[in-house]
């Protein structure tokens, strides 16, 4: 058992050594603001003690006394992404707020921004629009404006152009890190004194994937080289309906396939059913029937392409040839797909950066968390019924989205647990269903993409023995004395889990 030490007042000493007393408090109700149960983070536990450093320089250091004291380290970008990544959980230790490290550089001529740990999704957009309008930074694209890109990169999430160049951490070309034995170094590229982040792969093997979708527990990434990409201002949304998950997910599968054609202009393509519609209200102020959905013109499920194009004509092509698809499809289904009439409102909105359309899901019951899966794009329409069906026997809506990633190569599936987070019980319920849902979803190949470290890291875990060794191996290169928000990806085993452990007798 890995033993950690408390943040002594001889440790905070040393923090305000580093930082100045300014940027370094264990003042209790800010620690609070810096958890909340509610919205995401349900094992939140209160860090010890937040830093807030303003360079690479001082997060080494501070890396280092943390090192010598053994003190959990858990650093927080826009610290959006929720429960299942990243607020401490027990033993709490040093919160590092990355946020004063904001500095963005772009250079269009090799299509690549350098970006800090502090660089906000809504600022960045809010600049490239007025300085660089033929540029997007690839920002999540419903993720509130505080959200990082570097954040977003770490989790693996999904951006505004996902369904076309993959998840946001495939955008990565370079990554500056930092050790808990304050050594630092570059991969790509980058990595070759002076050069710049034009070459993923280079200057040898590249060790980047260890710190995408480590959550934070193997190195402090101070900086990242991530691909830009370029913006046409002919733009559109367009929606089909269906009767069915199938009757979305099919015709969508049937225009993914359309690459270096009309599906990389669909940039992001996304949908959902009408409970998805339902639960952006409050509970007691809105109907809770189909009937009421079904009347004012929302189908059952749909699905949205949003469309990017250089010209009129790119644009028009595009929406005539996926028009054409869904036509086929419902004559070899003998089904009904029928396209939405979105109003000019509902275009702008979701066309709106950063759209902000997932915000309202606190209104329902004031409790919200989203779960996320992977698997191949044509087994989500199983798992969203096998989902929906579950939600509904925990008593919680079956709110569900989904999105393709890659051309529908994979499809991200997302149940939005709404619920009331002051209802005795409520935790445990949600960690009944998930490991419920995950058991089931592990035995069918299918892969949750922010695990959760008490439910998701370990059943995974346990089910690829050979890799989680492995992982042990390389964080133990990274973070000997295992610092780094301790718990996340089920290391150490026994601080997350009774289960027993893939390492078991070595
Ligand atoms: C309403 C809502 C809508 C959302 N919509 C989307 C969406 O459309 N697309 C999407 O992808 N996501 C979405 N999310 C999830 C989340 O907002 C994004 O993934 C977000 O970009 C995460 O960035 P962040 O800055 O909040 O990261 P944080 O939550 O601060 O950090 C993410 C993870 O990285 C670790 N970390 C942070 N900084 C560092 C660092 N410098 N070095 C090493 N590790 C670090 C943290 O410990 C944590 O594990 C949404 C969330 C909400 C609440």
């Amino acid at each position: 058992m890995v033993e950690y030490n408390k943040v002594t007042d001889e440790v905070v000493k040393k923090l305000v050594a580093i930082c100045g007393e300014k940027y370094v408090t264990d003042s209790e109700p800010l620690r609070y603001s810096y958890m909340a149960r509610g919205i995401m983070g349900l094992e939140a536990v209160l860090p010890e003690v937040v830093i807030r450093p303003a360079n690479t320089e001082e997060v080494r250091k501070i890396l280092m006394v943390a090192n010598d004291n053994l003190s959990p380290v858990t650093p927080a970008a826009g610290g959006l992404s929720g429960g299942f990544a990243l607020p401490a959980i027990e033993p709490g230790g040093i919160l590092m707020d990355m946020t004063r490290m904001n500095k963005m550089e772009v250079d269009t001529e090799n299509r690549v921004m350098i970006v800090e740990p502090g660089v906000r999704c809504g600022d960045a957009w809010r600049i490239f629009k007025k300085k660089w309008p033929e540029w997007a930074p690839p920002i999540p694209d419903g993720a509130p404006p505080g959200a990082t890109i570097l954040g977003d990169a770490i989790e693996r999430g999904f951006s505004l152009v996902t369904g076309r160049y993959g998840p946001q951490a495939d955008m990565i070309m370079g990554l500056e890190i930092v050790l808990p034995s304050g050594e630092m170094f570059r991969t790509g590229s980058w990595a070759l004194d002076g050069a710049k982040a034009f070459y993923r792969w280079g200057v040898g093997p590249n060790p980047d994937g260890l710190f995408l979708g480590s959550q934070g527990s193997m190195g402090i990434i101070t900086k990242a080289a991530v691909k830009i990409v370029p913006h046409p201002h002919f733009k559109t949304i367009v929606a089909y309906g269906g009767d069915s998950w199938e009757h979305i997910i099919e015709p969508a599968w049937a225009i993914g396939k359309y690459e270096m054609g009309i599906s990389d202009n669909t940039v992001m393509v996304q949908g959902g059913n009408w409970p998805l519609v339902m639960t952006r209200w409050p509970k007691s102020n809105v109907p809770l029937d189909y009937k009421f959905y079904e009347k004012i013109g929302i189908d059952e499920y749909w699905m949205n392409s949003e469309v990017w194009a250089h010209s009129q004509e790119e644009l028009d092509f595009t929406l005539k040839r996926i028009d054409e698809i869904y036509k086929d499809y419902e004559v070899k289904k003998k089904t009904v797909c029928k396209q939405q009439q979105l109003h000019p409102k509902q275009i702008a909105s979701r066309l709106k950066k950063p759209n902000l359309i997932a915000v309202p899901y606190g209104l329902y019951e004031a409790g919200f968390l989203f779960i996320t899966w992977y698997c191949p794009w044509l087994e989500s329409s199983k798992m969203m019924e096998e989902y929906c069906a579950a939600m509904e026997n925990y008593g919680f809506p079956p709110t569900m989205w989904v999105a393709s990633i890659d051309h529908a190569r994979q499809a991200i599936v997302m149940p939005i647990l709404c619920f009331d987070s002051s209802k005795p019980g409520i935790y445990d319920k949600i960690r009944e269903f998930n490991i419920e849902t995950t058991k089931s979803f592990l035995k069918q190949g299918w892969i949750n993409y922010r695990p959760d470290p008490f439910v998701h890291a370990p059943l995974t875990f346990s089910k690829s023995k050979d890799y989680y060794r492995m992982l042990v191996k390389f964080r133990k290169v990274l973070d000997p004395n295992l610092i780094l928000h301790p718990g996340r990806l089920a290391i150490p085993w026994a601080s997350v889990t009774d289960s027993p452990s893939p390492l078991e007798g070595e």
